[in-house]
């Protein structure tokens, strides 16, 4: 049985061909945030899925994770911890390199932000190759956090071949171009 709320969600989000490069179909969640009821069903999924599952915390990818994982993170009663791009965070921070397709990328995190044990659900809005959740796992790992699952509002048909993210149980909720 598909949730008839994934149709309003999926026609709320645009997706806009060639950005922001040739080749990209980029999807657009910010006219999904314009429509207050549609953006409180794609978050009221999350909630539904993760509210009795013992989460401590939510992390939020920048910048997009940020805008999901704090109504995750208050609705399930739940800590928000930004993993963020290198270089924005004032503390002591732990980094994690990734490989992207040209170059690399780097997530942060504060240290302090998560007590070893505690359980944390990683939240973006997208997953592509997994690149970018998989560093986040590393992160959390390293900080000796119980990782629960990864979860996006939106995965690419192609993430089918990447439940490997280290192993770790993967959620999305719909699939796009
Ligand atoms: P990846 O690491 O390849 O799984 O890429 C996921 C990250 O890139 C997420 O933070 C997404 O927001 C962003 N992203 C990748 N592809 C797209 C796309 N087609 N549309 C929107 N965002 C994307």
């Amino acid at each position: 049985v598909v949730d008839p709320r994934l149709k309003g969600i999926s026609d709320a989000i645009r997706v806009v061909p060639h950005f922001p490069k040739p080749g990209i179909m980029f999807n657009d969640i910010t006219t999904l945030l314009l429509l207050p009821a549609v953006f409180k069903d794609a978050v009221d999924i999350f909630v539904e899925r993760y509210r009795d599952m013992g989460i401590d915390a939510v992390a939020g990818i920048e910048a997009r994770g940020f805008i999901f994982g704090p109504a995750i993170a208050l609705a399930i009663g739940a800590k928000f911890i930004p993993l963020r791009k290198p270089k924005k965070l004032p503390g002591e921070v732990i980094s994690e390199t990734y490989v992207l397709e040209y170059g690399t990328d780097c997530l942060e995190m504060h240290v302090g932000a998560i007590e070893p044990g505690e359980r944390v659900l990683i939240v973006d809005d997208l997953v592509a190759t997994g690149g970018t959740l998989c560093a986040a796992i590393g992160l959390l790992d390293r900080a000796g956090a119980d990782v629960v699952e990864c979860a996006c509002l939106i995965g690419l048909p192609k993430f089918k071949d990447f439940y490997k993210l280290n192993g770790m149980h993967m959620a999305s909720f719909l699939t796009t171009a």
